[in-house]
């Protein structure tokens, strides 16, 4: 893998697992990059090993991703056999706050990242010291906290809706008459696919949302209810070298707070794509993003957009990009981490993503193997992670579908009859 032209390397290390190269100019670019990430930043060539804190879905894609490029993976997950170690070099099985698991995991890789955002502050700092986590964890700590991720969002100069800090039960009754109804009480911490999350409909709602998800003196944050048009999510990448690019806009559906179905690009005007696009681009820099970053967001029908959300990893609604773009989110995280130069965001096909859940699985394989896809005009791409229990809303797979016509791929999705709660498409 040649370097980019102008930038200087200097050979740092051989340990076996691969050599780094320091790069000495890209370091200089990430001075003033708002000190989240890890400043040390050092060229991980294919040969080294990633290692990877958590074993799920997003692990498993990113491993595959990577070892086409001749990374090799190592994954710290408490679960035998995860999705990810079963297609990774090696998993260590342990829990997430076990120190020498943690360190086992530093001492067999050259790089370290991480899958999913609840990473133990501990950890992070522990492998942020021992070893090379270009991520830094400023960024997981402003995410793994409402208030703090809104703060970020607003000092980066993007929108949010507006929201209140709720710590008693006046307080919240405060909040309410402020922002008025419906509004959205959320826990600070911990919340994912809706859960730690209540709609308050009318203010006498507000003590029995309070008492569900404040009593045990839970941070909570009361949000104004968003009508919106769509929900859009754009994914950045900034690599460790300071180079950012986006995946264009995803049009999302949720169902019952879990993703159902992405659409990209987004069905929305083009100049409401590119502010998307471009309001994800802002919040990567400022944040001094190293890695993806997915970001949620709300459109009016005024055509305001209001972020919801951050993640900084590979997220569900990038899914399509493994198929339909040029370069794959995951490839692009791999890139970013490693500080290679990143790859073109361009769609390729338009697409439609499909979760599948625990009780999707039966009757999907069934009907795609009943289905001559390729005859109707649509390649159809099946994801299966490797989960041994399909529980009922349980994250097994997905499928994306390849297609000319977003139209035509929704009517399928619908006339499949798997998904029957799919209605707003
Ligand atoms: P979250 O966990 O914040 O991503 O919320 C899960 C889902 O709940 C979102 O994808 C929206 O569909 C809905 N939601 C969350 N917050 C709001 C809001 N302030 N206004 C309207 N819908 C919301």
């Amino acid at each position: 893998m040649s370097t980019k032209e102008g930038i200087s390397c200097s050979r740092e290390k051989d340990d076996g697992h691969g050599i780094q190269l320091q790069l000495g100019e890209a370091r200089a670019d990430m001075s003033g990059a708002g000190g989240s990430a890890n400043n040390d930043v050092k060229m991980i060539l294919p040969g080294a090993t990633i290692g990877v804190l958590g074993g799920g879905q997003l692990g498993r894609m990113l491993a595959l991703a990577g070892s086409h490029m001749g990374y090799r993976f190592v994954t710290l997950d408490p679960t035998a056999d995860s999705p990810m170690g079963q297609v990774a070099d090696r998993q260590i099985t342990a829990a997430y706050e076990d120190v020498a698991a943690a360190r086992e995991l530093a001492r067999l890789a050259d790089v370290i990242t991480y899958e999913f955002e609840n990473v133990d502050a501990a950890i992070a700092g522990m492998l942020t010291e021992q070893s090379y986590v270009p991520q830094g964890h400023g960024l997981l700590y402003t995410t793994q906290h409402r208030l703090r991720e809104k703060r970020a969002i607003e000092a980066a100069g993007a929108p949010v809706a507006p929201y209140a800090a709720v710590r008693s039960a006046a307080e919240l009754h405060d909040a309410v008459a402020k922002l008025g109804t419906p509004c959205v009480l959320k826990t600070a911490t911990g919340g994912y696919d809706g859960k730690g999350q209540r709609v308050i409909r009318d203010a006498d709602e507000a003590d029995a949302a309070f008492a569900a998800l404040g009593s045990g003196g839970t941070e909570l944050v009361l949000e104004r209810f968003i009508r919106f048009q769509h929900e859009l999510s754009v994914i950045a990448a900034r690599s460790s070298r300071g180079e950012v690019r986006a995946f264009p806009a995803a049009e999302n559906i949720h169902v019952e707070n879990i993703l159902h179905v992405s659409i990209a690009p987004a069905r929305v005007p083009e100049q409401v794509r590119q502010r998307a696009e471009a309001l994800a681009v802002q919040l990567a820099e400022s944040l001094g993003v190293v890695g993806l970053l997915a970001v949620e967001m709300f459109l009016t029908d005024e055509g305001e957009l209001f972020i919801n959300e951050l993640a900084p990893r590979p997220h569900n609604s990038g899914h399509y990009t493994i198929e339909a773009c040029r370069t794959s989110q995951f490839e692009q995280h791999v890139r970013a981490i490693c500080g290679l130069p990143l790859g073109s965001t361009e769609q390729l096909f338009p697409a439609v993503m499909v979760n599948l859940l625990g009780e999707h699985v039966e009757p999907a394989l069934a009907w795609l193997a009943a289905q001559d896809v390729e005859e109707q005009g649509l390649s159809v791409k099946l994801h299966l992670y490797g989960k041994k229990d399909a529980k009922p809303k349980r994250k097994m797979g997905h499928i994306t579908l390849l297609t000319e016509d977003v139209n035509q791929a929704l009517a399928w999705v619908e006339h499949s009859g798997i998904w029957p709660e799919m209605t707003r498409c």
